[in-house]
């Protein structure tokens, strides 16, 4: 089987389905290789399940389930999520062991990132407002907007939280890989045999079965890709510039923040891609790289014993050692360099 996953949020079909789509279909190829997908939305995005194995018809709803029932937890435009309850001040701080586990894998990640990753910088994206009404903020805004963030502002005690008034929660930059994580769970238990699930820019390939993976092209079509890489049993996720962003005067803005100004990223990276067994690492890791920049990007996927493809503003494509030997160029406007540290 080749398939070619496009690291894209399909923004053209979200526009299309408006809500939902879900068509679940069944293809039957012998009992233990029956096959069943399903498209739907939830986390902001498009989520596609293809799923092979004795109870792939089931699985694929379980997964459906069980994003449905995370976004309840993790999103902060949903009234009656946890995170909600959190960033509006729950009165005595007390959250989930779910939530809390989430939260501690996330300071670790900001701890190791050198805060270039910082969960806590919700109420400045809200002042950005990407997705809804992007506009460039007063400088004012984002000073206040920053004194409110940090992760290392947070204090727990068990499972209380303690967090200053005004920091807003933002699982943006990991809820996707999140999900991944625990979808591979419920293949586990399902007895799948193979699988693709994509969560907007994160994939998960289940399965010994080797996917060729394709690295889209950031300025054009989104369905075409620059570089391709074939992979088995591991995370994929995707951080572009190109998602989420506004132009004024010709500059771009974009919803990947650098916590420390308050403002985009602008290093000359266009996309990172980053390759691990583990969901929310190369989620969280995709968006840390971004704001790192290529060296610090590369430092940190290392220390992960991750795998990262850096593509610059001016066609540039570095990667780390091991995908560096297996990436193709697909597009010849595109230069392959070799990194050295
Ligand atoms: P996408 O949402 O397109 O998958 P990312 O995974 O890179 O892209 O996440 C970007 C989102 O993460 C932003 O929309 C914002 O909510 C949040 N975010 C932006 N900058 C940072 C940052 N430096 N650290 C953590 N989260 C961030
Ligand atoms: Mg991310």
């Amino acid at each position: 089987m080749a398939v070619t996953v496009f690291l894209k949020k399909i923004g053209a079909i979200i526009a299309a389905v408006s809500a939902v789509i879900l068509i679940a279909f069944t293809v039957y190829d012998g009992v233990f290789n029956k096959s069943a997908s399903k498209d739907f939305f939830a986390m902001d995005t498009v989520i596609s399940a293809k799923v092979t194995g004795k109870d792939s018809d089931l699985c694929v709803e379980k997964i459906e389930k069980l994003v449905t029932d995370l976004d309840g937890i993790l999103s902060r435009h949903s009234k009656s999520s946890e995170v909600t309850a959190l960033n509006n001040g729950v009165p005595d701080g007390m959250i989930s062991d779910r939530l809390l586990g989430y939260l501690h894998t996330l300071i670790d990640i900001s701890r190791k990132s050198g805060g270039a990753f910082d969960f806590t910088i919700g109420a400045l994206s809200d002042l950005w407002s990407f997705g809804k009404n992007p506009k460039i903020p007063d400088g004012q805004d984002i000073s206040a907007a920053l004194t409110v963030s940090g992760y290392e502002k947070l204090s727990f005690e068990g499972n209380r939280v303690t967090k200053p008034d005004g920091m807003l929660i933002d699982f943006g930059a990991t809820g996707k890989g999140i999900a991944l994580d625990e979808i591979r769970t419920v293949l586990e238990n399902s007895n799948a045999k193979s699988a693709v699930v994509s969560v907007g820019g994160s994939v998960l390939l289940y399965g010994s079965e080797k996917v060729t993976v394709g690295i889209r092209e950031p300025y054009g079509n989104a369905g075409r890709s620059i570089a391709s890489v074939d992979l088995n049993n591991t995370c994929v996720s995707t951080s572009g510039s190109y998602e989420r962003c506004f132009d004024v005067n010709g500059k771009n803005y974009h919803h990947i923040l650098d916590p420390e100004t308050g403002y985009p990223v602008d290093n000359g990276l266009i996309s990172v891609t980053v390759i691990s067994e583990s969901g929310v690492i190369t989620d969280a890791l995709s968006t840390a790289c971004f704001v790192l920049g290529i060296e610090g990007g590369m430092n940190l996927a290392e220390e992960y014993g991750c795998e990262a493809v850096f593509i610059t503003a001016d066609k540039k494509i570095y990667a780390t050692e091991k995908v560096s030997s297996e990436i193709r160029i697909t597009d010849s406007d595109y230069t392959f360099m070799n990194y050295e540290s």
